[in-house]
Protein backbone atom coordinates (compact mmCIF):
# COMPACT_ATOMS: atom_id res chain seq x y z
CA UNK A 1 0.00 0.00 0.00
CA UNK A 2 1.27 3.60 -0.94
CA UNK A 3 2.42 6.54 1.61
CA UNK A 4 0.38 8.99 2.23
CA UNK A 5 0.64 10.68 -0.97
CA UNK A 6 -2.48 12.75 -1.23
CA UNK A 7 -4.72 11.52 -4.33
CA UNK A 8 -1.78 8.43 -4.74
CA UNK A 9 -2.95 6.82 -2.02
CA UNK A 10 -6.17 4.51 -2.02
CA UNK A 11 -7.64 5.69 0.95
CA UNK A 12 -8.35 8.83 -0.23
CA UNK A 13 -9.70 7.92 -3.56
CA UNK A 14 -11.96 5.50 -1.55
CA UNK A 15 -15.55 6.62 -1.86
CA UNK A 16 -16.30 8.18 1.48
CA UNK A 17 -18.81 10.06 3.94
CA UNK A 18 -18.35 12.20 6.15
CA UNK A 19 -21.15 12.71 9.24
CA UNK A 20 -19.67 15.24 11.18
CA UNK A 21 -17.91 18.40 9.11
CA UNK A 22 -18.80 21.83 10.62
CA UNK A 23 -19.44 23.81 6.89
CA UNK A 24 -17.78 26.82 8.65
CA UNK A 25 -14.45 24.67 9.15
CA UNK A 26 -14.36 24.19 5.81
CA UNK A 27 -13.29 28.28 4.72
CA UNK A 28 -10.06 27.95 3.41
CA UNK A 29 -7.15 30.50 4.49
CA UNK A 30 -7.52 32.74 0.84
CA UNK A 31 -10.97 32.80 1.14
CA UNK A 32 -10.91 34.45 5.00
CA UNK A 33 -8.20 36.70 3.77
CA UNK A 34 -10.80 37.95 0.74
CA UNK A 35 -13.78 37.92 2.75
CA UNK A 36 -12.19 39.74 5.72
CA UNK A 37 -11.53 42.44 3.19
CA UNK A 38 -14.27 42.11 1.17
CA UNK A 39 -16.24 42.49 4.24
CA UNK A 40 -14.21 45.04 5.95
CA UNK A 41 -13.48 42.65 9.11
CA UNK A 42 -9.45 43.72 10.43
CA UNK A 43 -7.84 40.27 10.87
CA UNK A 44 -5.13 39.58 13.49
CA UNK A 45 -2.86 38.68 10.79
CA UNK A 46 -2.76 38.74 7.28
CA UNK A 47 -0.74 36.07 6.55
CA UNK A 48 -2.90 32.75 5.88
CA UNK A 49 -0.57 30.29 7.00
CA UNK A 50 -0.33 31.92 10.62
CA UNK A 51 -4.64 32.34 11.00
CA UNK A 52 -5.54 29.14 11.64
CA UNK A 53 -3.21 28.51 14.92
CA UNK A 54 -4.13 27.67 18.50
CA UNK A 55 -3.21 25.76 21.54
CA UNK A 56 -6.37 25.21 23.31
CA UNK A 57 -10.11 24.84 23.02
CA UNK A 58 -10.73 28.27 23.64
CA UNK A 59 -7.66 29.72 21.30
CA UNK A 60 -9.41 27.31 18.41
CA UNK A 61 -12.99 28.90 19.16
CA UNK A 62 -11.86 32.26 18.62
CA UNK A 63 -10.84 30.92 15.49
CA UNK A 64 -14.21 29.54 14.54
CA UNK A 65 -15.82 33.13 15.54
CA UNK A 66 -13.68 34.72 13.81
CA UNK A 67 -14.32 32.45 10.34
CA UNK A 68 -17.94 32.78 11.60
CA UNK A 69 -18.00 36.11 11.14
CA UNK A 70 -16.44 36.71 7.93
CA UNK A 71 -20.10 35.25 6.58
CA UNK A 72 -21.87 38.44 6.42
CA UNK A 73 -24.12 37.87 3.46
CA UNK A 74 -25.90 35.51 1.27
CA UNK A 75 -22.96 35.12 -1.34
CA UNK A 76 -20.14 34.24 1.41
CA UNK A 77 -22.31 31.12 2.57
CA UNK A 78 -22.78 30.23 -1.45
CA UNK A 79 -19.17 30.81 -2.02
CA UNK A 80 -18.28 28.31 1.70
CA UNK A 81 -20.15 25.76 0.88
CA UNK A 82 -19.08 25.12 -2.61
CA UNK A 83 -15.41 25.03 -1.58
CA UNK A 84 -16.47 23.01 1.18
CA UNK A 85 -17.60 20.32 -1.54
CA UNK A 86 -15.00 20.67 -3.99
CA UNK A 87 -12.04 20.37 -1.42
CA UNK A 88 -13.72 17.35 0.01
CA UNK A 89 -15.01 15.73 -2.72
CA UNK A 90 -10.92 15.98 -3.78
CA UNK A 91 -10.52 13.35 -1.44
CA UNK A 92 -13.22 10.91 -1.94
CA UNK A 93 -16.22 12.64 -0.39
CA UNK A 94 -19.04 11.56 -1.96
CA UNK A 95 -22.29 12.08 0.32
CA UNK A 96 -21.93 14.64 3.75
CA UNK A 97 -24.05 15.45 6.16
CA UNK A 98 -22.86 19.06 6.97
CA UNK A 99 -23.47 20.87 9.84
CA UNK A 100 -23.75 25.11 9.80
CA UNK A 101 -24.20 26.86 13.22
CA UNK A 102 -26.39 30.20 12.40
CA UNK A 103 -26.70 31.51 16.02
CA UNK A 104 -24.47 34.38 15.87
CA UNK A 105 -25.65 35.37 12.57
CA UNK A 106 -29.07 35.54 13.23
CA UNK A 107 -28.40 36.98 16.47
CA UNK A 108 -26.63 39.61 14.48
CA UNK A 109 -29.57 40.29 12.02
CA UNK A 110 -29.16 37.17 9.23
CA UNK A 111 -31.73 35.79 8.19
CA UNK A 112 -32.50 31.57 8.47
CA UNK A 113 -33.48 31.95 5.13
CA UNK A 114 -30.86 33.59 3.24
CA UNK A 115 -27.84 31.45 4.50
CA UNK A 116 -30.15 28.30 3.85
CA UNK A 117 -30.73 29.50 0.60
CA UNK A 118 -26.93 30.44 0.02
CA UNK A 119 -25.60 27.34 1.14
CA UNK A 120 -27.79 25.60 -1.06
CA UNK A 121 -26.71 27.24 -3.82
CA UNK A 122 -23.00 26.53 -3.64
CA UNK A 123 -23.77 22.94 -2.48
CA UNK A 124 -25.93 22.52 -5.64
CA UNK A 125 -23.37 23.79 -8.15
CA UNK A 126 -20.61 21.88 -6.47
CA UNK A 127 -22.58 18.56 -6.89
CA UNK A 128 -22.78 18.62 -10.15
CA UNK A 129 -19.33 19.46 -10.87
CA UNK A 130 -18.29 16.67 -8.57
CA UNK A 131 -20.78 14.52 -8.28
CA UNK A 132 -20.48 14.50 -4.61
CA UNK A 133 -24.20 14.82 -2.43
CA UNK A 134 -24.37 17.58 0.40
CA UNK A 135 -27.70 17.02 3.32
CA UNK A 136 -27.56 20.01 6.15
CA UNK A 137 -27.91 19.71 9.89
CA UNK A 138 -29.25 22.64 11.37
CA UNK A 139 -26.65 22.63 14.73
CA UNK A 140 -28.38 24.69 17.92
CA UNK A 141 -25.51 26.91 19.77
CA UNK A 142 -25.25 26.10 23.18
CA UNK A 143 -23.23 29.06 24.05
CA UNK A 144 -26.73 30.72 23.06
CA UNK A 145 -28.94 28.64 25.43
CA UNK A 146 -32.49 26.42 24.68
CA UNK A 147 -34.27 30.28 24.25
CA UNK A 148 -32.37 30.83 20.99
CA UNK A 149 -32.21 27.06 19.85
CA UNK A 150 -36.26 26.63 20.18
CA UNK A 151 -36.43 29.71 18.14
CA UNK A 152 -33.90 28.78 15.63
CA UNK A 153 -35.78 24.94 15.81
CA UNK A 154 -39.36 26.88 15.20
CA UNK A 155 -38.02 29.06 12.40
CA UNK A 156 -36.59 26.21 10.29
CA UNK A 157 -39.58 24.43 10.66
CA UNK A 158 -42.10 27.24 9.38
CA UNK A 159 -39.25 27.97 6.33
CA UNK A 160 -39.38 23.96 5.79
CA UNK A 161 -43.49 24.08 5.74
CA UNK A 162 -42.95 27.48 3.36
CA UNK A 163 -41.45 25.75 0.45
CA UNK A 164 -37.90 28.18 1.28
CA UNK A 165 -35.27 27.80 -0.96
CA UNK A 166 -33.15 25.16 -0.53
CA UNK A 167 -35.00 24.16 2.90
CA UNK A 168 -35.40 20.42 1.56
CA UNK A 169 -31.34 20.00 2.23
CA UNK A 170 -32.07 20.68 5.80
CA UNK A 171 -32.84 16.86 7.07
CA UNK A 172 -32.03 17.47 11.03
CA UNK A 173 -30.73 19.09 14.02
CA UNK A 174 -28.27 19.20 16.37
CA UNK A 175 -26.28 20.69 18.49
CA UNK A 176 -22.96 21.88 19.28
CA UNK A 177 -20.47 24.88 21.14
CA UNK A 178 -20.19 24.09 24.92
CA UNK A 179 -20.20 20.96 26.27
CA UNK A 180 -19.60 21.93 30.26
CA UNK A 181 -22.17 22.70 32.16
CA UNK A 182 -25.29 22.04 30.31
CA UNK A 183 -27.51 19.66 30.91
CA UNK A 184 -28.82 17.91 27.51
CA UNK A 185 -32.30 18.15 28.89
CA UNK A 186 -32.30 21.53 29.05
CA UNK A 187 -33.05 21.37 24.91
CA UNK A 188 -36.21 18.78 24.99
CA UNK A 189 -38.69 21.47 23.64
CA UNK A 190 -36.15 22.08 20.20
CA UNK A 191 -35.73 18.77 19.67
CA UNK A 192 -39.85 17.90 20.50
CA UNK A 193 -40.50 20.06 17.91
CA UNK A 194 -37.61 19.35 15.60
CA UNK A 195 -39.00 15.10 16.07
CA UNK A 196 -42.16 16.46 15.41
CA UNK A 197 -42.04 17.66 12.20
CA UNK A 198 -39.92 15.34 11.28
CA UNK A 199 -36.42 15.82 11.67
CA UNK A 200 -33.65 13.56 12.56
CA UNK A 201 -31.57 14.53 15.22
CA UNK A 202 -27.78 14.27 16.84
CA UNK A 203 -25.94 16.13 19.47
CA UNK A 204 -22.78 16.81 19.83
CA UNK A 205 -21.68 15.08 23.78
CA UNK A 206 -19.35 13.27 25.46
CA UNK A 207 -16.40 14.64 24.33
CA UNK A 208 -15.80 16.60 27.47
CA UNK A 209 -18.68 15.36 29.69
CA UNK A 210 -19.23 12.20 31.18
CA UNK A 211 -21.60 9.32 29.43
CA UNK A 212 -24.94 10.21 31.67
CA UNK A 213 -25.03 13.07 29.07
CA UNK A 214 -25.02 10.49 26.31
CA UNK A 215 -28.01 8.62 27.78
CA UNK A 216 -29.79 12.21 28.17
CA UNK A 217 -29.22 13.15 24.64
CA UNK A 218 -30.35 9.18 23.82
CA UNK A 219 -33.28 8.52 25.82
CA UNK A 220 -34.44 12.30 26.26
CA UNK A 221 -33.38 14.44 23.40
CA UNK A 222 -34.19 11.11 21.55
CA UNK A 223 -30.97 11.47 19.00
CA UNK A 224 -30.49 9.17 16.43
CA UNK A 225 -27.00 9.33 16.55
CA UNK A 226 -24.04 11.12 19.17
CA UNK A 227 -20.96 13.41 17.54
CA UNK A 228 -17.79 13.09 19.54
CA UNK A 229 -19.41 10.31 22.45
CA UNK A 230 -15.80 10.00 23.50
CA UNK A 231 -16.98 9.15 26.87
CA UNK A 232 -19.11 6.35 26.17
CA UNK A 233 -16.54 3.79 27.22
CA UNK A 234 -16.49 5.22 30.15
CA UNK A 235 -20.17 3.20 30.96
CA UNK A 236 -20.40 -0.75 30.34
CA UNK A 237 -24.25 -0.19 30.16
CA UNK A 238 -24.30 2.28 27.64
CA UNK A 239 -21.55 1.00 25.31
CA UNK A 240 -23.61 -2.57 25.54
CA UNK A 241 -27.15 -0.38 24.78
CA UNK A 242 -25.13 1.76 21.29
CA UNK A 243 -23.54 -1.47 20.55
CA UNK A 244 -26.49 -3.56 20.49
CA UNK A 245 -28.89 -0.96 18.57
CA UNK A 246 -26.59 0.46 16.54
CA UNK A 247 -26.92 3.78 17.38
CA UNK A 248 -24.00 5.83 15.53
CA UNK A 249 -21.05 7.88 17.05
CA UNK A 250 -19.48 10.04 14.74
CA UNK A 251 -15.59 10.23 15.93
CA UNK A 252 -13.61 12.62 14.49
CA UNK A 253 -9.94 11.64 16.16
CA UNK A 254 -7.72 14.07 14.64
CA UNK A 255 -9.93 16.86 16.09
CA UNK A 256 -10.11 15.87 19.04
CA UNK A 257 -6.45 15.67 19.54
CA UNK A 258 -5.88 19.03 17.69
CA UNK A 259 -8.51 20.96 18.99
CA UNK A 260 -9.65 19.50 21.90
CA UNK A 261 -6.55 18.62 23.28
CA UNK A 262 -8.52 15.38 24.05
CA UNK A 263 -5.39 13.21 23.57
CA UNK A 264 -1.62 13.46 22.77
CA UNK A 265 -1.32 11.13 19.79
CA UNK A 266 -3.93 9.36 17.57
CA UNK A 267 -2.54 6.17 19.09
CA UNK A 268 -4.05 7.17 22.10
CA UNK A 269 -7.32 7.82 20.91
CA UNK A 270 -10.36 5.57 22.16
CA UNK A 271 -11.58 5.18 18.81
CA UNK A 272 -10.03 1.38 17.91
CA UNK A 273 -11.39 0.74 21.58
CA UNK A 274 -15.03 2.15 20.55
CA UNK A 275 -14.77 -0.25 17.54
CA UNK A 276 -13.83 -3.00 19.22
CA UNK A 277 -15.86 -2.78 21.82
CA UNK A 278 -18.71 -3.17 18.85
CA UNK A 279 -19.77 0.41 18.65
CA UNK A 280 -20.70 1.83 14.84
CA UNK A 281 -17.82 4.33 15.62
CA UNK A 282 -17.49 5.93 12.27
CA UNK A 283 -14.98 8.52 10.82
CA UNK A 284 -15.10 11.92 10.08
CA UNK A 285 -13.17 15.51 9.80
CA UNK A 286 -15.44 18.22 12.44
CA UNK A 287 -13.21 21.23 11.02
CA UNK A 288 -11.16 20.01 8.15
CA UNK A 289 -9.79 23.12 6.76
CA UNK A 290 -8.72 24.66 10.48
CA UNK A 291 -6.95 21.71 11.18
CA UNK A 292 -5.05 20.95 7.90
CA UNK A 293 -7.11 17.71 7.34
CA UNK A 294 -9.46 15.83 4.95
CA UNK A 295 -10.87 12.67 4.74
CA UNK A 296 -8.11 11.06 2.93
CA UNK A 297 -5.87 12.27 5.47
CA UNK A 298 -7.97 11.65 8.32
CA UNK A 299 -8.61 7.57 6.69
CA UNK A 300 -4.51 7.40 6.50
CA UNK A 301 -3.81 8.32 9.83
CA UNK A 302 -6.19 6.76 11.56
CA UNK A 303 -4.92 3.15 9.60
CA UNK A 304 -1.44 3.74 10.43
CA UNK A 305 -1.94 4.71 13.83
CA UNK A 306 -3.92 1.37 15.23
CA UNK A 307 -2.68 -1.21 12.42
CA UNK A 308 -5.39 -1.27 10.37
CA UNK A 309 -6.22 -3.06 6.58
CA UNK A 310 -7.32 -1.58 4.09
CA UNK A 311 -10.20 -3.94 4.44
CA UNK A 312 -10.84 -1.97 8.07
CA UNK A 313 -11.10 0.72 6.34
CA UNK A 314 -13.46 -0.28 3.87
CA UNK A 315 -15.50 -1.74 6.70
CA UNK A 316 -15.30 1.92 8.56
CA UNK A 317 -16.40 3.92 5.67
CA UNK A 318 -19.59 1.48 4.98
CA UNK A 319 -20.40 1.94 9.05
CA UNK A 320 -20.61 5.46 7.75
CA UNK A 321 -22.99 5.05 5.06
CA UNK A 322 -25.25 2.94 7.34
CA UNK A 323 -24.92 5.55 9.55
CA UNK A 324 -26.01 8.27 7.54
CA UNK A 325 -29.59 9.55 7.13
CA UNK A 326 -29.83 8.15 3.88
CA UNK A 327 -32.94 6.04 2.75
CA UNK A 328 -32.36 2.48 2.21
CA UNK A 329 -32.25 2.65 -1.73
CA UNK A 330 -29.47 5.27 -0.83
CA UNK A 331 -27.50 3.64 1.07
CA UNK A 332 -27.75 0.71 -1.35
CA UNK A 333 -26.38 2.74 -4.06
CA UNK A 334 -23.34 4.02 -2.39
CA UNK A 335 -22.31 0.44 -0.74
CA UNK A 336 -22.47 -0.85 -3.87
CA UNK A 337 -19.93 2.09 -5.15
CA UNK A 338 -17.70 1.77 -2.11
CA UNK A 339 -17.70 -2.12 -2.72
CA UNK A 340 -16.62 -1.83 -7.05
CA UNK A 341 -14.11 0.80 -5.83
CA UNK A 342 -12.34 -0.84 -3.05
CA UNK A 343 -12.02 -4.19 -5.05
CA UNK A 344 -10.83 -2.25 -8.11
CA UNK A 345 -8.28 0.11 -5.31
CA UNK A 346 -6.97 -3.02 -3.67
CA UNK A 347 -5.90 -4.41 -6.78
CA UNK A 348 -4.57 -1.26 -7.92
CA UNK A 349 -2.37 -0.93 -4.32
ZN1 LIG B 1 -18.08 19.03 15.80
Amino acid sequence: MSEATGRDDPLDRLPKVDLHCHVEGTMRRETVIELAAHNNIELPTSDPAELYHYSSLDSFLEVFWLVQSLLVDRDDWTRLAYEAVVDSAAHGLVYGEFFFTPARHLEQGQFLADIVAGLDEGFAAAEQETGAQVRLIADMDRAHGPGAALAMVSQLIDLRRAGATGMDRVIGVGMDSTEEGVNPADYVAAYELAERAGLRRTAHQGETTPPWTIQAALDVLRCERIDHGLSVLDDLEVTRRMAAEKIPLTVCPTSNIKIANHVERLELHPYAEMRDAGLLATLNTDDPALTELDLGIEYRAVHDAFGYEFADMVAIAGDGIDASWLDDDGKRRLHARLRSAAEELQDSG
